[in-house]
């Protein structure tokens, strides 16, 4: 798949642009196992890469223009230039490549002008982090072709600041971690405060169990906005507690922070301190005892958020219900939450029959058919050619 993949990149590169390749990166996609709205509150995520990957094909050109061209797009060549980059100036998914390119000029570094072919087969907009692929193969292949050398906390930086600054997405660091940093069988635990990273076996095929990814295929009109009122909550929470962020609070505490705030306030809090203790135990019975030790964490953390956090939406609900009923060992949604996927860890000898009943419980609530994937823990952003 890997070597087929390299290759088929640079057969787009070599028809869309007349030349070889310099050569192929890549970069995977991320599922987030547990750990949901706990990044902001400077705590604990645990993804994993996935085996779904942005490859791009890139060959330097000495005159400072920048070509880009997808293999999934109607879009066409866009055409930039390397001088004056700007938000303004790219357009469509060119904002994650310009992005990154600009992040790179900010720390100083020259950057080629180049000619790049994306070609990628993590879905958009699944939750599956198809642009953190995209920015962060492009970084690995600028990091190599511009001699910058930046380690993986670097990467991880220079791609967010792509995204806050120039992107205009104001997201955290597990996406572009899990990108950069992931490997095969392995998810990556992430202390969001100061960036720290370790790798946890999860070799799920080992335990006889897939990943299944169910992609509702909603996208709920009102998760910016309550995307930020949960942020805000948080941020009010904490300061009524008096720490710097809600990773500084324990289970213990909770107890005594019930008296001090608003019923809502209390229930985000609870979610945000539960979830970090979910993800800390995650981390020690994947140690401890592999994946199937896991799956009541699973079924915890979806509870939290559906009652707690309150960021679910029927169609996750049902993706959840539907798969335990039918065979899966745990299930939550995964992301921002309002619409998006959910997972659900399923022995293999069952993948079949949760597939069908989750299918089957969408047509009969009327809902949208969802896509419905297995991914696995795989590699991080490397060279392939
Ligand atoms: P997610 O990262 O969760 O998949 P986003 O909305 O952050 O969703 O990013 C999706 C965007 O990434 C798309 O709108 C598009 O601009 C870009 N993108 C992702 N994959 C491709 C691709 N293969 N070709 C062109 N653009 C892509
Ligand atoms: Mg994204």
């Amino acid at each position: 798949m890997t070597a087929e993949g390299a290759e088929r990149a640079a057969r787009a590169f070599r028809d869309a642009f007349g030349a070889e390749a310099d050569g192929v990166w890549t970069a995977p996609g991320r599922v987030n196992l547990i750990g949901e709205h706990t990044d902001y509150n400077e705590g604990f995520v645990l993804p994993f890469a996935i085996d779904l990957a942005a490859r791009v094909a890139f060959r330097a050109r000495p005159d400072g223009a920048i070509r880009l061209l997808s293999t999934s797009g109607g879009d066409g060549v866009a055409e930039l230039a390397v001088s004056g980059l700007d938000r303004g100036s790219a357009a469509g998914w060119s904002v994650y490549p310009a992005g990154v390119v600009w992040a790179f000029q900010e720390r100083g570094i020259e950057v080629p002008g180049f000619d790049l072919v994306l070609d990628s087969d993590v879905p958009l907009g699944a939750g599956l982090s198809s642009s953190h692929a995209i920015e962060c193969a492009v970084a690995t292949a600028l990091n190599e072709v511009t001699g910058a050398g930046l380690d993986a906390e670097q990467l991880v930086l220079a791609t967010q600041r792509a995204e806050n600054a120039f992107v205009g997405a104001p997201t955290g660091i597990m996406d572009q971690s899990a990108s950069l940093r992931g490997r095969s069988g392995h998810a990556v635990f992430l202390d969001c405060r100061d960036q720290h990273a370790e790798l946890v076996p999860f070799d799920a095929a080992g335990a006889g169990l897939v990943t299944l990814v169910v992609d509702t295929r909603v996208a709920h009109s009102h998760a910016d906005g309550g995307y930020a009122s949960r942020r805000a909550a948080c941020e009010l929470g904490a300061e009524v507690l008096g720490v710097k962020a809600l990773r500084d609070v324990s289970v213990e505490d909770l107890e005594e922070a019930r008296a001090l705030m608003d019923a809502v306030t209390f229930r985000r809090v609870r979610h945000v301190v539960t979830e970090d203790q979910r993800v800390l135990d995650t981390v020690a019975a994947l140690r401890a005892s592999g994946p199937a030790a896991i799956a009541g964490f699973l079924d915890a953390s979806h509870a939290s958020m559906r009652d707690d956090f309150e960021i679910s939406c029927p169609e996750l609900d049902c993706a959840v219900e539907a798969s335990r009923a039918a065979g899966a060992i745990g299930a939550r949604m995964t992301g921002g939450g309002f619409g998006g996927s959910a997972i659900a860890l399923v022995p293999s000898d069952d993948e079949a029959r949760v597939r069908d009943a989750i299918t089957e419980a969408f047509a009969e609530r009327g809902f949208r058919a969802p896509r419905l994937f297995t991914v696995a823990p795989a590699d991080g952003a490397r060279r392939l050619a």
